[in-house]
């Protein structure tokens, strides 16, 4: 098993303060590695990073900041890079939906979740990659989504379900680009997980969302956090370019 072990590396997630992102931090600390926690909320991620280094004893840093924002997110990578003196993985999870027909969806909210879902995995990536280099290669996982192979019902989120597709095929290019620095680039599709972004539990949802699945269920982000060690770690040497579906056989009908 030890190849799916993290010891003295520095793995920096984005969205890390709840859901998925603060399910990822804490199974990369459980696998060893150093984690740094970025999400707007400095009182979310330091609360965060508290509870996983009391956890698993690993070192964890807060690091507030919005993907968003290109001087931010060059600020964000240097001082996470000077606090652990070097990046080895990085966790593109931070990402927001609207749930609106097109035909009401404003020009700012689309842009917006391109903004937050896309430009900000592009700016994350790009300022990370240099780390990775020095470090002697590393390895980028995406958060993309069942999303961007299937269109959900019954709500409209035309706008998350494009970014979601933009992020499966840059996942793709960037793996083709940067194999060469060592630098392996792969992405997990998740199917419905429960956190604030996902209601799983409101009735409404529950004909499409859960009794369309094959498993019947939806999954908490312990489920999905596996997959990110995985596909962080050296037992994913050879892997890249890949998207991992992990959602219960919902893209299977
Ligand atoms: P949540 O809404 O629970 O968490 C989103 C996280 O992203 C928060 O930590 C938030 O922190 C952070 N965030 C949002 N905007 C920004 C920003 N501009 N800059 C920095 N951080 C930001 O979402 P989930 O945990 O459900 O989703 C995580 C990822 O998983 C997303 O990419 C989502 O698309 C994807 N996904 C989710 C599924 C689900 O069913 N839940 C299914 C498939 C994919 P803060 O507000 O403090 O900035």
């Amino acid at each position: 098993m030890d190849a799916f072990r993290l010891d003295g590396r520095t793995a920096l997630v984005t969205g890390a303060n709840r859901g998925l992102g603060r399910a990822f931090a804490a199974a990369l600390a459980e696998a060893g590695a150093d984690v740094v926690l970025v999400g707007r909320d400095p009182e979310r991620n330091r609360e965060a990073a508290d509870e996983i280094a009391a956890a698993t004893g690993r070192r964890t840093t807060p690091v507030a900041g919005d993907v968003t924002d290109a001087p931010d997110v060059r600020r964000i990578v240097d001082e996470a890079a000077a606090a652990h003196g070097r990046l080895d993985v990085l966790v593109n999870n931070a990402g927001i939906c609207y749930h609106r027909p097109a035909l009401e969806v404003p020009d700012d909210e689309f842009l917006d979740v391109f903004d937050v879902n896309v430009t900000g995995l592009w700016r994350m990536s790009r300022a990370v990659a240099p780390y990775l280099i020095e470090a002697g290669g590393g390895a980028i996982v995406n958060v993309g989504s069942i999303s961007a192979m299937i269109v959900n019902r019954p709500q409209w989120q035309p706008a998350y379900n494009a970014s979601k597709a933009a992020v499966h095929q840059l996942t793709r290019s960037l793996a083709a680009e940067w194999a060469p620095h060592g630098i392996r680039v792969n992405a997990i599709a998740p199917g419905y997980v429960k956190t604030e972004m996902a209601p799983v539990d409101e009735p409404r949802f529950r004909d499409r969302w859960i009794l369309d699945a094959p498993m019947q269920r939806y999954a908490t982000p312990e489920e999905i956090a596996p997959s990110v060690v995985y596909l962080a770690s050296d037992a994913a040497s050879f892997t890249t370019g890949a998207v991992l579906v992990t959602d219960g056989g919902y893209t299977l009908f």
